[in-house]
């Protein structure tokens, strides 16, 4: 082959894979086992002192998580990337490796209803902070900084509303202030999006998603963008300080472009434990194959069916950044240029008990609280997964009582049509 780098679309079936050295398996084996023999009592003292790279237990590492962790790597242009439980999981890791009790950070307010609950609520008890901060405004990130943040937090196109975040006005601050910027890059995936390029220093992901595609597993993934400088910042002591686990290994030297991911792995999932199943890496790896042509299909889809729905009388509006009326659209040409993504809200004329009908008369949609599947998705959040908010914050949040959300899956778009004129009209 020539210096040419591979495209996208190569790196998403090759990256990180190889026939088996052993057996000729072309297809990535499920490696289903817990452990893993050393070859004798040196190798095994040396894998366990950070000295040789290899695998012990799978709560650490595993061959098919590992290649999983080397195609996202590749396919958003970091350093190294760890595989997690969940895409909570992934959240959860990069923040223990960044902060202290009595630290702080700054999210988005337009965010994943699950990450907000989890830095509200679950967070307290690590004595972590959140600071909330207009997505729209990135001043408003700006105004939160204290000498104890610690990272900036958001999601590159934001669950569930089509928020386009400019991700590259996010950095500006994060680097003025000397904080990592970790951008969740679930919705949009690195062949909409690749946040490292606007510059993010870490990336999250819920595989869950579009990553794995099918809607058949759990997963997370955190990718390091080797970019930000821990080494002497005693800010970061997961990274920047003497490690009496390790014999006073300092892990930002050792391990310089990679030293975030290596912290995850080493002290965050060995520690708290949330480790991928084999079984589901090796589900997702077989979704990111067909990554390219199924985001391609999915904003085409969701492209025709918001510009139906924009246009028919049962509905108030629609929130897609692809529609050259949508507020978000400049932000959608510049930062997703193939797509503005699949998962969109509209508003009905009817209010609360419209939306009810519409998730009760759909016949194609599932309802159900997920995205990111090949099977279109419908929910409605007032009734649901926001129910238990006032009707203000539920406006607040997106999630007032006339919106639904969609997440258009691969289906022919005019047997969906067909699905929402039908429940619309009944
Ligand atoms: C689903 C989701 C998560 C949480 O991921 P799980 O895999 O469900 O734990 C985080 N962020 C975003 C944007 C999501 O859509």
């Amino acid at each position: 082959m020539s210096d040419r780098q591979p495209g996208f679309e190569t790196l998403a079936i090759h990256a990180g894979a190889a026939p088996d050295a052993t057996t000729g398996a072309r297809a990535t084996p499920i490696y289903q086992t817990a452990s893993f023999v050393f070859e004798d009592v040196d190798h095994a003292a040396s894998l366990f002192g950070l000295q040789a790279f290899g695998n012990i237990y799978s709560r650490i590492t595993n061959p098919t998580n590992a290649v999983l962790e080397e195609r996202i790597a590749a396919l958003e242009g970091g350093t190294a990337a760890v595989a997690v439980a969940s895409g909570h999981a992934a959240e959860f890791l990069t923040m223990h490796a960044l902060m202290q009790p009595g630290d702080q950070f700054v999210a988005a307010n337009k965010l994943y209803g699950g990450s907000i609950n989890q830095f509200n609520h679950s967070y307290k008890s690590f004595g972590w902070e959140v600071a909330w901060a207009d997505a729209d405004d990135p001043a408003s990130f700006e105004a939160a900084i204290t000498p104890r943040t610690k990272a900036i937090f958001c999601e590159s196109i934001a669950n569930p509303g089509g928020v386009i975040t400019d991700i590259a006005a996010l950095s500006a601050v994060a680097r003025r202030h000397n904080i990592p910027l970790v951008v969740d890059n679930t919705m949009a995936t690195p062949y909409l999006i690749r946040p490292f390029e606007h510059g993010a220093d870490i990336v999250v992901h819920s595989a869950t998603k579009f990553l794995g595609g099918h809607g058949n597993s759990i997963g997370g993934l955190i990718v390091d963008g080797g970019t930000f400088n821990w080494a002497g910042d005693a800010r970061y002591p997961m990274l920047s300080q003497p490690r009496p686990e390790y014999a006073g290994m300092v892990l930002s030297e050792t391990f310089g472009n990679f030293g975030f991911a290596i912290a995850v792995r080493v002290l965050g999932l060995r520690d708290l434990g949330p480790a991928l199943s084999p079984f589901n890496a090796f589900l997702i790896l077989n979704g990111i194959e067909t990554l390219p042509l199924r985001m391609r299909r999915h904003c085409d889809n969701a492209l025709e069916v918001a510009t139906f729905l924009a246009r028919h009388e049962a509905v108030a509006w629609v929130s897609y950044p692809g529609l050259p009326e949508d507020r978000y659209h400049a932000l959608a040409q510049r930062y997703t240029p193939k797509g503005a993504g699949a998962v969109f809200t509209l508003g009905l004329k009817g209010g609360y008990e419209a939306g009810v009908k519409l998730v009760s008369n759909l016949q194609l949609f599932s309802h159900l609280a997920n995205i990111g599947d090949t099977r279109s998705l419908v929910i409605h959040p007032a009734s649901t997964t926001h129910r238990q908010l006032t009707d203000a914050q539920k406006s607040a949040a997106g999630a007032g009582p006339e919106v639904v959300r969609l997440s258009i899956g691969l289906e022919d778009p005019a047997d969906l049509i067909e699905d929402l004129d039908a429940a619309l009209r009944a």
